[in-house]
């Protein structure tokens, strides 16, 4: 039977040889790996209050993007959508396209990132780095049309944001939410009053929203947003056709429309963070952990210093985690160069002190 299979398929059967070894290359990459930190801190204002970051800088391609790469990969081959010898092609503001040109590297597949042309040039260096190819395009707003047109030549678009929500197994399988949970299980409050996450794509807030309901904990959602984002106005109206009111500079984050994976119902609370005070955020860290992390880090420390001002106010004590999603030093020309924030009209000092303060006195830093 077997013989006659392979006689009658010969390319059916390579092709799903092809898929198996892809498939236990994967399997071999998450064996190989270890999980992420999650780094405690307490702050002389926050009595009672205990701080957690998870360390998602530490993955090998340097993001929280490594754990969605790896699912969309497996999501694709499952599907039956990736063969050997194709090319990968998705639309990315950086991370993503980082983390993917490392798994396609893994897997031996030509690799093309559409990206805009105002990505940090650090990320773009990474991603050819890693073999891949950058395609970049003018209009940020064109992305998803390019990587279109490549998949309509024969690409399989890994679909980052269309896939983002369903890709990633919200029940367990170690998803970042699981693994938070776990790594709280010996610590003095270990069901978290409030997580605190940016919304790119939406997939983590979708992971960890789910998986919050599922263990039945009484933890709440927040997510960090750049001011004016997409998601500001639609969590708001929980409106889908929602468009940002103002750009930021925060990649990763604070989208220009509202993308599929982002689930509402699933978000407890919306905080808008200027953008500068995300950078001062993000400065803020080098000092507090000895290494640089990415804007949208700077954005997730302050929602939680507001949350935690308004826990203090009301006399609670409980924890608090967020996520330092990516490394510091892809943004070295643009958030952590002085001259580069002058050209963008940006005020560090203020927003230095304010947070300061908060970390001292217990003050919200975003109070007028
Ligand atoms: C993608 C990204 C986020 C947001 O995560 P999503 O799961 O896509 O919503 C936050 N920060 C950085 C640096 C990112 O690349």
């Amino acid at each position: 039977m077997d013989s006659v299979l392979r006689l009658v398929n010969p390319q059916r059967e390579s092709d799903q040889r092809w898929v198996h070894t892809a498939l236990a290359k994967l399997a071999q990459e998450a064996a190989r790996s270890a999980d992420t930190h999650l780094l405690k801190l307490n702050f002389p204002g926050f009595h009672g209050i205990d701080f957690y970051f998870k360390d998602e800088a530490a993955h090998p391609s340097g993001s929280l993007k490594h754990r969605l790469a790896r699912s969309l990969f497996l999501y694709a081959l499952c599907n039956g959508w990736l063969r050997g010898g194709q090319t990968v092609v998705d639309a990315s503001s950086g991370s993503t396209a980082i983390s993917e040109a490392w798994f396609a590297r893994l897997l031996g597949l030509p690799f093309i990132a559409v990206m805009p042309a105002c990505t940090a040039p650090g990320k773009i260096r990474d991603v050819q780095a890693l073999g891949g190819e950058c395609d970049l395009v003018d209009d940020p707003a064109q992305v998803h049309a390019r990587a279109a047109e490549h998949a309509a030549r024969g690409a399989c678009h890994l679909d980052q944001f269309g896939l983002a929500e369903r890709a990633t197994d919200w029940r367990g399988n170690n998803n970042i939410a699981e693994s938070i949970i776990g790594q709280l299980v010996l610590e003095a409050e270990p069901e978290p009053a409030w997580i605190v996450c940016g919304a790119g794509t939406g997939g983590t807030s979708a992971t960890i929203g789910r998986y919050l309901r599922y263990r039945r904990l009484h933890t709440q959602l927040c997510v960090a947003e750049p001011a004016g984002s997409a998601y500001v106005h639609g969590w708001r109206n929980r409106d889908a056709q929602a468009v940002a009111s103002q750009p930021t500079l925060i990649e990763g984050i604070g989208r220009p429309r509202v993308e599929p994976g982002f689930i509402f119902e699933v978000v407890d609370r919306v905080i808008e963070v200027p953008d500068a005070a995300s950078i001062a955020g993000a400065w803020l860290l080098e000092d507090l952990f000895g290494n640089r992390y990415g804007g949208s880090s700077g954005t997730n420390l302050v929602a939680c210093l507001q949350l935690a001002a308004s826990m203090r106010a009301r006399g609670e004590r409980g924890s608090i985690v967020s996520l330092l999603c990516d490394r510091g030093e892809r943004y070295a020309q643009t958030l952590f160069d002085p001259s580069w924030l002058a050209a963008h009209d940006i005020d560090l000092a203020p927003w230095t002190a304010a947070l300061r303060a908060s970390l001292a006195c217990g003050r919200p830093p975003l109070s007028a």
